[in-house]
């Protein structure tokens, strides 16, 4: 009987701590998407508040600082589009991040302009053809529409995205997902992208409104602590998240990057709640690490290996959670045919374990914070969760719909992994 119920005593507090990590990460995930967080970008200073955030979240745990602040800064370059995004097809007025996006690199323009079609029924028939490759084209909108085109017609339609008609716009449209990003540099022109099925096909004229804004000296940061190991304090284990996302397009359309990455973020913050208790004390040195600006090519991470705050060498591994909000179908590891060793320990417990369906290895990918680090030879994973719902890089990446069906199953692998150093 005693035994019983010691077992449920056991059974009930394995579901408390259980409950409580999940309960912080949706916590965090909620706040790093709200509106105030301007999509972690640098559009309203979005990503110095989630920096703020997460300095604020770390000093609250007792997270040693390495520095008095938490933060390491640098500087960037980035184009914005603080203000004005507005686009009407033949006056029809269409909704920024559903139905269309422009490239991250385009500047401003704004006008009335008629459509120069490049589709099937033009690219198919020689004296329309002839008709749009005779056209002037420079300073106009060019619309490329490759349904239906066979692999020929595609090589000339992937050599017209590039625009070497030098017009002004190049809308292309989009059969289904659309997909933005960051950019450093700013293009000769703009590139609109909008969702074939919104696009009304005899379309005449587009009128635009986009105006961009480019930031050459943009101060971000890296926010960073350790919690110091017990008995082997000069060596230590890095887990790191980025947590800037895509920011905003125009003064309306928030990108909230819950899965890329408020996610990995959140793990990591679990992590460091975790081994900041007394009785989860670690043996090497824990270290947390959030990149910035890692959506405009990995620049927080690269800068931090251009400038570590303790020696690189002392890194015994480096673990990467980016996508850490779903896992329907396991986890991915990146660099574990690098590191073999780690991956097959890492694969073994997993098994033993029975926590994630599956953890599939992939080679070395330049996609994530952690390719500075193996490229100078520090041993690291870059582990991100598969299945589960498609928003990438899109308005519909948001905290109501992000499942973290396997986000306590994936902390539990991390930690387990971390105690066979
Ligand atoms: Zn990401």
């Amino acid at each position: 009987m005693k035994l019983i119920k010691q077992l449920f005593f056991f059974i009930f507090l394995c579901n408390v701590t259980a409950a409580q990590d999940i309960d912080y990460a949706r916590t965090v995930i909620n706040d790093l998407c709200a509106p105030e967080m301007h999509g972690r970008g640098y559009v309203n200073g979005g990503d110095e508040a989630a920096a703020h955030y997460l300095r604020n979240q770390l000093e609250k745990m007792g997270v040693t600082a390495f520095d008095f602040n938490y933060y390491q800064d640098f500087k960037m370059t980035v184009n914005t589009f603080p203000q004005a995004m507005e686009v009407k097809i033949d006056g029809m007025k269409l909704k920024p991040g559903i139905d269309f996006l422009i490239s991250s690199d385009s500047r401003s323009v704004s006008g009335t302009y008629e459509l120069i079609y490049l589709n099937k029924s033009v690219i198919t028939n020689p004296n329309k053809m002839d008709d749009f490759e005779k056209a002037d084209k420079k300073g106009k909108v060019v619309l490329l529409d490759s349904t239906g085109f066979n692999k020929v017609q595609k090589e000339y339609f992937i050599a017209a995205e590039k625009n070497p008609f030098d017009a002004k716009v190049i809308i292309k449209l989009i059969p289904e997902k659309l997909t933005w990003g960051v950019s450093q540099n700013v293009s000769s022109f703009v590139t609109l992208e909008i969702l074939k099925g919104v696009f009304p096909s005899d379309a005449k004229k587009i009128e635009l409104n986009i105006t961009n804004k480019f930031l050459p000296k943009y101060g971000s940061q890296n926010i960073l602590g350790f919690i110091e190991g017990k008995t082997k304090p000069d060596s230590s284990i890095v887990f790191s998240a980025h947590y800037d996302h895509l920011g905003m397009m125009g003064s309306e359309t928030i990108f909230p990057g819950a899965n890329d990455n408020a996610s990995g973020t959140a793990m990591v913050l679990n992590l460091a709640q975790y081994y900041s208790r007394p009785e989860n004390k670690p043996d090497y040195t824990m270290v947390f690490i959030f990149f910035g600006a890692e959506e405009a090519g990995l620049v927080g991470s690269k800068f931090y290996t251009e400038n570590p705050v303790f020696p690189l060498e002392e890194i015994k591994f480096l673990i990467n959670i980016d996508l850490a909000g779903t896992g329907e179908e396991g986890i991915t590891v990146v660099n574990g045919s690098v590191f073999e060793k780690a991956f097959s320990k890492l694969k073994e417990l997993n098994e033993t374990k029975k926590y994630l369906a599956q953890v599939k290895v992939r080679g070395k990918a330049a996609n994530s914070d952690h390719y500075y680090f193996t490229e100078k030879g520090i041993p690291a994973f870059f582990i991100y969760t598969m299945g589960g719902i498609k928003a990438y890089h899109d308005v519909y990446d948001k905290p109501e719909t992000l499942p973290l069906t396997e986000f306590q199953d994936l902390f539990r692998l991390l930690t387990d992994f971390v105690k066979t150093f």
